[in-house]
């Protein structure tokens, strides 16, 4: 799904000082009025020369090995510190007023769920993984003229769980639309995902269980079955067939729908919900703005239009030469073997079916394997360009002139960005990709997807058909629950959107946009954790949330804390690891703690978890001599609760710079830090974060004296240190 437009403009952020209740004592120690247990003992710490010493070397080794910040000057011989005098406390302990505050809680290590023999400690699914498996055959046909969808379907379900399933689970979210749904309380009817007066929803007859007749509990969006005969685990299956039909709604909450002649049609039938190991049947409706959580399956469909309609749909097109003309089947053909583009229906072809009508019918027969769903789209008038890549069709299917100009650039975009994800995580697995023009304003299915309508200008349509197809890899190919965790789609895919901007558009940087939105949902108090199901979250804020904070605090995990090459190669390794599989948030953060090989609860926590934004600031600077020595003691404050690695650049008298890494352990157990650095000449300024990917909200307490200038917005171009990985399957475990 598409965000709401980005609203670029920097809104700084204000932040409440905090207000601490505390008392000194005769010897500076601060104490609290409130009490303080043995955690937040004050700590006049006799300083640890030693252990400093070997802070110091970290952070260094850290920095070099970093390969984001260099530093410059090699300033530190490890024991250099050994003969000096004690340099003065490196901490000043604060009680904690809440718990936000206690310094501990941040830093924590986080505990997951216990590992299983399903989903190992590591993060990979275990020896024992499982899920189900969803295969459906469909026939429908698309009633033009009452608008109506009616159809068959038969699911073969496969129950590969260790469980006896006694009753299953239905997805029906055609009734949304059904007068007093729960969505159409929750989303206003005018909204972007609200119903608008529609009254719709699945008729629903002659359903069927291993071909006996049975009755399905209907609750909303929802329908249980109760099973006769229990569903045997380990490969036990059963077929559910029935016959369904629904209106056609204008607007499907911004999902599907149609446009006069242009229909897009997409949660059309009757799905089965998703049995899991980590929560069994997965059941939350659909209200609207969450989206899906489906079981991998093939898909085998037929759709019946009329005649003179040309329908796209996901999976492989069986029976071209029957519904297509013999010289747009040739060049179909042509074009699977080219990456030039070639029009398969020209634009005079197009334009010579508007408005006429054909009588008769046509059956489009569709195949797609390996998938959590299909959609399709039709329309009488549909301009149909299509390219390759690596044997991969590539298409756009739009309407002329409606769709604006831009959409003669569709085909070519999607074979780029198709490309582009390919290059960074998996090669696409599927066969073709489609982009198809419409009123939907961006959304995302297996093979296809749909994209609002442009202008003149290629670029209108750009973003949304690169975010669109990036859905290709989150969740179609990494299966997560999206209603529940939508960070782990919408987020990972503005992360990756990242790389792909950039990459078309050199020079541009999408992180100060991304930590922008952040930050004027907390400045309006509409911010909640990532960690928030994605119908909770406000509506106003969803774009920040599930999209762009997600977005920023991932770049700045691989710009700022585990480098860019770990970082693609945990994401690498968490898409082979959870390709055509249900990841959970904890196989992701495992994935990437054990690939970094860091402790990242604290990340975690902050980001994910919680609410709190980053502020670190430098208090002050002061030089001092040690052992004849040059040294330079500046002064560290974390003014919110959370933690972050400290990047510093440091000016110094002769106006050469030096870049220093302290790792985020200096806030074990400490709000305050004294970075102690030896140095060839005076320090006349630092600057926090020389790479402005860190989302530290404010910028004003990041410099001191005569700062440095920061780097110039970082790019974010993936790393190409290692190849992506390929789709499993045979010989590919
Ligand atoms: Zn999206």
């Amino acid at each position: 799904m598409i965000r709401d437009k980005l609203r670029a403009e920097s809104v700084a952020i204000s932040r409440r000082p905090r207000l601490r209740r505390l008392t000194v004592d005769d010897r500076g120690r601060a104490l609290s009025l409130l009490g303080c247990g043995s955690r937040h003992q004050t700590r006049a710490s006799r300083a640890l020369p030693a252990a400093q010493a070997l802070l110091l070397v970290a952070a260094l080794f850290s920095a070099a090995c970093f390969g984001g910040p260099q530093v410059v000057t090699p300033v530190l011989v490890a024991p250099r510190f050994a003969n000096s005098a004690p340099p003065p406390p490196v901490t000043v302990m604060r009680p904690p007023a809440s718990v936000a505050d206690d310094p501990f809680h941040g830093v924590d290590p986080f505990d997951w769920p216990s590992p299983s023999r399903v989903r190992t400690a590591s993060g990979a699914p275990g020896p024992e993984y499982w899920q189900q498996r969803a295969d459906y055959t469909i026939a429908a046909t698309l009633d033009t003229t009452d608008k109506t969808v009616r159809g068959t379907v038969s699911i073969r379900y496969t129950n590969n769980s260790p469980d006896t399933l006694r009753f299953v689970w239905l997805q029906l979210d055609q009734n949304l639309y059904k007068p007093g749904s729960k969505g159409s309380f929750v989303f206003p009817p005018q909204s972007r995902f609200g119903v608008r007066g529609f009254q719709g929803g699945f008729d629903i007859t002659g359903l069927q269980v291993n071909g006996r007749g049975t009755a399905g509990k209907i609750d909303d969006t929802m329908m249980r079955i109760d099973l006769d005969t229990p569903l045997l685990p380990k490969g036990g299956q059963l077929t559910i067939g029935m016959q369904y039909s629904f209106a056609v709604p204008e607007h499907g909450s911004d999902r599907m729908g149609r446009d006069s002649s242009l229909y897009l049609i997409a949660q059309w039938y009757p799905r089965m919900a998703v049995y899991d190991d980590a929560r069994g049947w997965n059941t939350e409706p659909y209200l609207g703005q969450g989206e899906f959580y489906l079981d991998y399956g093939d898909i085998d469909y037929t759709v019946t239009v009329p005649a003179g309609f040309v329908v796209a749909g996901s999976g492989t097109l069986q029976n071209g030469r029957d519904v297509l003309t013999t010289a747009q089947a040739d060049r179909l053909d042509r074009a699977s073997r080219t990456a030039s583009v070639i029009q398969v229906v020209t634009a005079n072809e197009a334009a010579a079916k508007r408005g006429r009508t054909i009588s008769g019918a046509k059956s489009w027969h569709f195949r797609a394997e390996r998938v959590r769903d299909v959609a399709w789209a039709a329309a009488p008038d549909f301009r149909w360009d299509a390219t390759s890549w690596d044997g991969v069709l590539m298409q756009a299917l739009y309407q002329s002139p409606k769709s604006g100009q831009a959409w003669e650039s569709a085909a070519e975009q999607t074979q780029w960005a198709i490309r582009t994800y390919s290059d960074l995580w998996m090669r696409y697995p599927y066969p073709q990709a489609t982009s198809v023009a419409g009123s939907v304003s961006g959304m995302e299915y297996p093979m296809l997807v749909m994209v609002g309508y442009g202008t003149g200008d290629p670029s209108s349509i750009f973003s949304t058909i690169d975010h669109e197809q990036g859905h290709e890899w989150f969740p179609m190919i990494v299966g997560s629950n999206e209603r529940r965790h939508a960070w782990m789609d919408e987020g990972f895919n503005t992360f990756q959107n990242a790389f792909s901007n950039e990459r078309r558009n050199p020079g541009t940087a999408a992180f100060p946009a991304y930590l922008s939105s952040w930050r004027q949902t907390v400045e309006n108090g509409r911010q909640s954790p990532l960690m928030t199901p994605a119908d909770r979250i406000d509506p106003d804020a969803l774009g920040a949330i599930a999209y762009r904070k997600p977005g920023a605090v991932l770049l700045a995990l691989r710009t700022a804390v585990v480098g860019r090459e770990t970082m693609d190669r945990a994401m690498r390794e968490y898409v082979r690891r959870w390709a055509f599989k249900h990841p959970t948030p904890a196989d992701f953060f495992r994935t990437v703690e054990n690939v970094s090989g860091e402790d990242l609860g604290w990340f975690w926590r902050a980001f994910f978890y919680g609410t709190d934004v980053l502020d670190i600031a430098v208090d002050g600077v002061t030089m001092r001599q040690a052992a004849g020595e040059n040294v330079v003691e500046i002064h560290l404050r974390r003014a919110t609760s959370i933690p972050f690695p400290v990047i510093m650049r440091l000016k110094l008298d002769d106006r050469s710079t030096t870049d220093i890494r302290l790792p985020v352990e200096i806030w074990t157990r400490t709000d305050r830090y004294v970075a102690t650095i030896p140095v060839r000449r005076a320090v006349v300024g630092v600057r926090l974060w020389p790479d402005p990917s860190v989302p530290d909200v404010n910028s004003a307490n990041d410099v001191w004296g005569d700062a440095p200038l920061p780097d110039t917005q970082a790019g974010s171009a993936a790393g190409s240190s290692s190849p992506s990985v390929r789709p499993p399957g045979p010989g590919n475990p």
